[in-house]
C-alpha cells in the first residue's frame, strides 16, 4: 500500500471531492487537505483569517491566491514530510498551481496524480441542493442519495443537529460554477501536460466512485 501518494482532487463544486478524500484518508492514511474546510473552520472560530474570508465564501467568490497559498504552505510545514496527502479544493487557479509546484519542489516533494472527478451539471445541482452534515461529527448526508437511516438522527454519532452550507444555494452556486469553468478548469490541460491528469467518472454511488479512484491509484 502506498501511503505516501500526493494527489490533487479536481472537479466541480458538489462533484464528490470531499466525500472521496475523506474515504481515502480513512482507508489509506492520506491526509485530506481541504482549503474550503480550513476557511469554514476559521470562520466558525472567528479567527482573523475567518473574519477576512467570511463574505468571500458567502458570495461564492474565490479567496485571493496569496491568502490561500500561505495557508497551504503552513499546512505542508506542519505535516511530516513523508506523509501522503489529498489536496481537496486546491489549487483552483493557474497561479495557485504554479505556487504549489514551487512549494513542493522547495520541500523536495512532487505530485503523483491530479484526479479529475467528472460530473455533469444536472447532478451537481441535485447533490449540492440536498447536502447536509452532522454539526457534531461532520458525517455527510444527502436528502436524496444518502439520508440518515433514522430521520433527523446522525448514523455515526446520534446527534440531532445538522448544518447546511450557506453557499449551497442556487444563486451562489451559479457563481461557484462560473469560477470553476473560468478559473479552475484551465488546470486540466496544465496537469495533462505534466502527464499526471487522470479523469474518473464521478457519477454513481459513493462506493463505485471510490473503486474507480482506487483503480487509478493502484490501491
Ligand atoms: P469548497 O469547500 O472547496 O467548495 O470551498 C468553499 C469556498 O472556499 C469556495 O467557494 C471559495 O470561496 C473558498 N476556497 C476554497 N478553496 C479555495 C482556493 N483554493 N482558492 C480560493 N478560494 C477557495
Amino acid at each position: 500500500m502506498k501511503a505516501d501518494l500526493r494527489i490533487i482532487f479536481m472537479g466541480p463544486p458538489g462533484g464528490g471531492k470531499g466525500t472521496q478524500a475523506k474515504i481515502l484518508q480513512e482507508k489509506y492514511g492520506l491526509e485530506q487537505i481541504s482549503t474550503g474546510d480550513m476557511f469554514r473552520a476559521a470562520i466558525k472560530n472567528e479567527t482573523p483569517l475567518g473574519v477576512k474570508v467570511k463574505a468571500i465564501l458567502a458570495s461564492g467568490a474565490l479567496v485571493p491566491d496569496d491568502v490561500t497559498c500561505a495557508l497551504i504552505a503552513e499546512k505542508l510545514d506542519s505535516m511530516p514530510k513523508d506523509k501522503g496527502f489529498i489536496l481537496d479544493g486546491f489549487p483552483r487557479t493557474i497561479p495557485q498551481a504554479k505556487a504549489l509546484d514551487d512549494m513542493l519542489s522547495e520541500r523536495s516533494l512532487h505530485l503523483d496524480y491530479a484526479i479529475n472527478l467528472e460530473v455533469p451539471d444536472d447532478y451537481i445541482i441535485e447533490r449540492i441542493a440536498g447536502r447536509y452534515t452532522c454539526s457534531k461529527c461532520s458525517a455527510m448526508y444527502n436528502d436524496s442519495s444518502k439520508p440518515t437511516k433514522v430521520a433527523g438522527v446522525c448514523d455515526e454519532c446520534g446527534s440531532t443537529e445538522f448544518v447546511r452550507r450557506p453557499d449551497d444555494n442556487a444563486e451562489v452556486l451559479k457563481s461557484r460554477l462560473e469560477n470553476y469553468r473560468d478559473l479552475t478548469a484551465p488546470l486540466l490541460p496544465y496537469y495533462e501536460e505534466k502527464g499526471i491528469l487522470k479523469s474518473v467518472d464521478g457519477v454513481g454511488t459513493v462506493g463505485e466512485v471510490t473503486n474507480r479512484i482506487e483503480k487509478v491509484l493502484g490501491y
